[in-house]
């Protein structure tokens, strides 16, 4: 899966790899497994085998397919572009390659025209890769984590020890209130509900902190939506205005 997307603060993806695992209650209607499983049902060869029926949904199997004829990708494409890494994965699992994750940078250096925006819910993974290999710093390369309650807030630690030009923090779906939180060294923080069957709901006082936060430490902050089953309709207004703040590092060249 590669292509143009409909995320709010992205423009398009890239998944290098596929199939993952559950790893804390913001998986739980994780929206990557049900796409997978379509796909998988489809016949799409990177992702046979990445999920299996349980009751009635789909779930990881835990399998990881390295989509090494995606690896490419961004560089065919010419326009510059803010590109998700791995939407449907997450390259910081274990059973990645070190290996791999490399070849993965060095596309992002030698496609220096776009930005590429990597989140992760295992930032203590990414620090530590990141550290002891060969990786360098690329500015247009941003590294995040999601925080979707105060149980994972020290991931925001692990993320400001991952060695990044831009660091941002995906609270969503926000779960709970992350009261608490300090951004200081983070550029960027999206706040957002979770959407779609089972949606859980998000409460305007655990958006308000994270907006107090952001305000403290001068992160720029970007409401993607309240979520639901119809997020349409939901929408998208905080506070009575619509909030697409971008990192100051932003500089799509
Ligand atoms: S880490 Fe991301 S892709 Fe993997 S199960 Fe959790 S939400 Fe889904």
């Amino acid at each position: 899966m590669a292509g143009l997307s409909d995320i709010e603060w992205t423009d398009a993806t890239w998944n290098p790899v596929s199939g993952c695992t559950i790893v804390s209650p913001g998986c739980t209607n994780c929206y990557a497994m049900r796409m997978a499983a379509r796909l998988q049902a489809m016949g799409h060869g990177s992702y046979r085998g990445v999920t299996r029926k349980s009751g009635n949904r789909p779930v990881w199997t835990g399998k990881i397919i390295l989509n090494e004829r995606m690896l490419t990708a961004p560089l065919t494409w010419r326009k510059p572009r803010m590109i998700f890494v791995n939407s449907m994965s997450d390259l910081f699992q274990d059973g990645v390659p070190t290996e791999y994750i490399g070849s993965v940078w060095d596309v992002m250096e030698a496609a220096h025209w776009h930005i590429f925006q990597i989140l992760t819910k295992r930032p203590d993974n990414m620090a530590r890769i990141l550290s002891e290999g060969d990786f360098p710093v690329l500015e247009n390369v941003w590294l995040g984590t999601s925080v979707e309650n105060s149980r994972y807030v020290p991931r925001i630690d692990d993320l400001r020890r991952a060695p990044a030009s831009v660091r941002f923090i995906s609270f969503e779906p926000l779960l709970g209130s992350v009261s608490g939180a300090v951004l200081k060294g983070i550029d960027w923080a999206i706040v957002g509900g979770e959407s779609g069957p089972g949606a859980r709901p998000m409460l305007v006082d655990w958006v308000d902190e994270i907006k107090i936060a952001c305000d403290a430490a001068d992160t720029a902050f970007f409401f993607k939506q309240w979520g639901g089953i119809n997020k349409k309709k939901t929408g998208r207004t905080y506070r009575d205005r619509v909030w697409d703040e971008m990192p100051a590092a932003l500089k799509v060249s």
